[in-house]
């Protein structure tokens, strides 16, 4: 209680006079006036709508504030970000952007470098730049509604501090990262408060992404993300970026930097330096507050690129996160007597330490304390922007400046020769979104003594955002930490590794020298010039390598055209068709599809008027089920998301689809996004959730999955939902690595090189040989079949035919890998045949939050595999291997007669 008392007390003087003495004296709308009710008061959530509302009525009326509309949501919703500073600094806001863009750049208004001396003339003269957003985990509900008040405040208060904040600091207030599910979250809540699952809203908080909301941040899928990298890398250039989450180490109030190790060896020193000196001017003022119970240096790290406030020490800026306790409207009491006794890393809950200095000692909580705890700790960076402003200034040219020097004999290039050309191009503008500095050669060029054709891209490592380049671009090397000597791993935040360009299959040639090449400058990278060779008598052959050949064969199936894919790889005249090869017959129209869709893709498709001598299957448009449970699944979210992206209709499935059964006679395939068995089987236990979202697909659901693989379909499980098929069919597969402790076995998010069957149909297309995201995956071992030597044909249960393993040696690519002997030529995906079906076991995430190109394809073929029926054969009479050589050798028009 006594705890309780303080909080009261301290929310006034964190509120100032209070919102009612506020409008008073400054006839400035409070939060309430747009709101309708206090926003951080027990027992409610306001929607993103209508704390945007605020954001809009507040703006109006003061000259201090600009809110701007930075584009559109995933579901459409429009998105805002608020700058807040004096009145004389918003009317010059241009000159103050010029100067922060130009030292985080190091570059002036012609594009040469500064000197340092004009860099410390613009840092004296610049206003530091100072992002706080207020969050993108829906659930992690106090961020957003502290936005309003924290606008309210900075606009508002009259103190020398504030005044001098104004002053000194540009203040970029991002209310929410998340809008769609702000609403989503706020709806639920108000509808359900009082019942056990107010706070279980049963749907992803982000329509695709969910949690992975804040994994995007180097791949850039999501419109949110992108809208705000704009923002962080082409607008505002903030010195320091404040990220606001809600998932303090129990009982811990708030975690708060210095981070836990390890660092990441490419992040730069001053960025870390600065991590940790803006985490201490943060747990210092919660301290002199009387805000006990912030905690540093456990569970989180600053290894791991890809999340909000991570990303941008790549760009040499300051991320701050932050996890604030008690995400939820409705209040609690914590009982000291009920506390672990330890936290993660192992110091004590209740007694003091070095970095938990003012230990919680429990009482009453409410989502006010969460949002003093967020206003204090967004107060400090401001202040500490304020005081420090001209370091911060200088600080990130220094790091610009140092990194091009350090980059001065490093380039990257990216050869047009590739596997796949169209995930070449989209990487070029995943990094472009990223805000990395990108060439394209305008004519051939030599480099590190080999010739480079025209068309090649070129990233010079004297570059600004080099450590991001080079994160990117390189494999990781994580260290190995244990617990204790010979102990168990100590995992990391997050993932071990994640190499762009080895989960695009995207090959990148990395130079240790200038390059000097004729380039122009790449703004975003088109796909290479498509077109046919000509029109067709008997088929448009598409070459399966590239993933954009799946999008032209989705378009061309919607149309009503006919798509069979050769069986076999076929060497026509000089020109390898792979093995999947799609061949398209001509019908009305097709030839003007086929070139609009090679125009619009970058493929290059070749007319043949004579058959290729291969078996074809015929593929009919696939009709695909994803399976969907009520619990919110990310990897769902992503399954659903890469399949729109390459044009593959669907149909998500819920539990009572999977049970109602007729599967078959609805579906071809089934999907099974990464879940545990017993998650499928079970989902929301009775009295977690309303009724109508209890209970799995249950036993009755897994016998339906089994029948419509009795009736011929196809079900693909990926990553842990293997454990579903293995366990109900009885493959003859057992997860080799099951019970396996740590200290023998751990892989956690981490590239494995991958040898691929290119014969077998689930890996047509694909290179022999890729990299695999593996995170705690299972490993296949495929028990021999014993065949009986009397009765060759007998029955001996399912085939299974092993699509890909891990090689003997070498398997590690990026990342960290304890136990490797355990991979050793083991299995990593299978297709199996049983009964008149298909089983497709992919035992890692071939489409993990939409990062890996290089291994979609086991996804789209497994689908189109799953439509597909014996073809008839195309040969043509008098139609030969040796006949005539093509016209192109990537495009041959092979005349009839040849
Ligand atoms: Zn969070």
């Amino acid at each position: 209680m006594r705890n309780w008392a303080i909080g009261a007390a301290l929310l006034t003087a964190a509120l100032g006079t209070g919102p009612a003495a506020a409008v008073a004296e400054n006839r400035l709308p409070s939060p309430e006036s747009a709101i309708g009710f206090t926003p951080c008061a027990d027992f409610k959530l306001a929607t993103y709508e209508q704390i945007a509302a605020y954001f809009r009525k507040l703006d109006a009326a003061t000259d201090r504030m600009q809110v701007l509309d930075i584009g559109s949501t995933a579901e459409g919703r429009r998105q805002i970000l608020a700058l807040i500073s004096s009145e004389q600094n918003l009317a010059n806001l241009s000159r103050y952007k010029h100067i922060a863009r130009s030292l985080a750049l190091n570059r002036d208004a012609s594009g040469r470098p500064l000197t340092d001396a004009l860099a410390r003339q613009m840092a004296r003269d610049g206003k530091a730049i100072m992002w706080v957003d207020f969050g993108l985990h829906s659930t992690e509900v106090a961020g957003a509604q502290a936005a309003p008040w924290m606008a309210w405040k900075a606009v508002t208060e009259e103190t020398q501090e504030m005044r001098e904040i104004r002053d000194k600091v540009i203040f970029v207030l991002v209310p929410n990262l998340n809008p769609d599910g702000t609403t989503l979250v706020a709806d639920w809540y108000m509808k359900h408060v009082g019942t056990p699952w107010e706070m279980n809203v049963p749907a992803l908080y982000h329509k695709y992404a969910g949690h992975d909301n804040n994994r995007d941040w180097f791949m850039f899928t999501q419109p949110e993300s992108r809208n705000i990298a704009k923002q962080l890398y082409e607008e505002y250039f903030p010195q320091v970026v404040y990220n606001q989450h809600q998932a303090a180490p129990f009982p811990a109030r708030i975690f708060v930097p210095p981070f836990e190790d390890p660092s990441n060896f490419n992040i730069p020193p001053l960025v870390i330096r600065g991590v940790n000196t803006v985490g201490d001017a943060i747990t210092r003022r919660l301290d002199q507050e009387g805000k006990v119970g912030a905690i540093s240096r456990v569970q989180f790290d600053a290894w791991w690129n890809g999340g909000m406030r991570t990303a941008p020490y790549f760009h040499n800026m300051v991320g701050i996160l932050t996890e604030t306790a008690h995400p939820s409207p409705t209040p609690a009491t914590y009982d000291p007597a009920r506390f672990p006794l330890r936290f993660p890393n192992g110091e004590s809950t209740l007694e003091p330490s070095t970095y938990y200095p003012s230990p919680y000692m429990g009482g009453r909580w409410t989502m006010r304390d969460s949002c003093e705890y967020m206003l204090t700790a967004s107060m400090s960076v401001l202040e500490i922007g304020a005081k420090r402003r001209e370091e911060w200034l200088y600080d990130i040219y220094q790091m610009a400046r140092d990194a091009m020097k350090a980059g001065a004999n490093e380039t990257y290039i990216i050869p047009t020769e590739q596997w796949d050309p169209g995930a070449a191009v989209r990487m070029v503008n995943v990094l472009r979104a990223g805000a990395v500095e990108i060439e394209r050669a305008t004519a051939p060029f030599m480099a590190g003594g080999k010739l480079y054709a025209a068309g090649s891209y070129v990233i010079h490592g004297a570059q600004p955002y080099l450590p991001y380049v080079r994160d990117l671009l390189n494999p990781q090397t994580y260290p190995d930490r244990r617990l204790y000597p010979d102990g168990p791993p100590e995992p990391p935040y997050d993932i071990s590794g994640w190499t762009l360009s080895m989960q695009m299959g995207v090959r990148v040639d990395k130079i240790k020298e200038a390059v000097a090449a004729p380039t122009e400058k790449v703004l975003t990278a088109s796909m290479p010039p498509g077109g046919v060779s000509g029109a067709a008598k008997v088929a448009y052959a598409i070459d399966p390598r590239t993933n954009e050949a799946f999008v032209a064969v989705n378009r061309l199936l919607k149309a009503g055209d006919v798509v069979q894919r050769t069986t076999e790889h076929v060497d026509a005249a000089g020109t390898h068709w792979p093995a999947g090869t799609f061949l398209v017959t001509p019908g009305q129209g097709t030839h003007a599809r086929v070139e609009q869709v090679a125009r619009a893709l970058g493929l290059k498709v070749a007319a043949f008027d004579t058959a290729l001598p291969a078996e074809t299957l015929h593929v009919k448009p696939p009709r695909v089920g994803v399976y969907k449970a009520w619990e919110p699944n990310a990897d769902e979210g992503w399954t659903r998301w890469v399949l729109e992206q390459y044009e593959f209709p669907y149909t998500s499935l819920l539990d009572a689809d999977i049970r109602a059964g007729s599967l078959r006679a609805k579906f071809d395939v089934i999907l099974l996004p990464d879940a545990r068995h017993g998650q499928m089987v079970n989902g929301f236990a009775p009295g977690t959730m309303p009724p109508e979202y209890v209970g799995g697909m249950g036993a009755n659901g897994v016998g339906q999955l089994l029948q419509f693989v009795a009736d011929g379909g196809t079900l693909v499980a990926q990553d842990s939902a293997t454990e579903l098929p293995m366990t109900a069919m009885h493959l003859p597969v057992r997860n080799a690595v099951a019970g396996i402790r740590s200290t023998e076995f751990y892989i956690p998010g981490t590239l494995l090189r991958l040898t691929v069957d290119t014969t077998n149909p689930v890996a047509w297309g694909m290179p022999q040989e890729v990299a695999a995201f593996f995170t705690h995956s299972p490993v296949f071992e495929v028990a021999r079949r014993e065949r009986d030597a009397q009765k060759p044909d007998a029955d001996a249960g399912p085939a299974v035919n092993i699509v890909a393993s891990y090689p003997g040696s070498d398997v590690l690519m990026s990342g960290w890998l304890l136990g490797e002997r355990y991979l050793h030529r083991r299995a990593a995906v299978l297709e199996a045949r049983v009964n008149k079906g298909r089983v497709v076991l992919l035992g890692f995430r071939a489409q993990h939050r939409a990062q890996p190109h290089a291994t979609f394809k086991l996804l789209f073929n497994s689908i189109y595999l799953s439509s597909s029926e014996a073809g008839v054969r195309l040969q043509a009479a008098g139609f030969a291997r040796a006949c005539g050589p093509p016209r192109a050798s990537t495009a041959a028009h092979v005349a009839a007669g040849l």
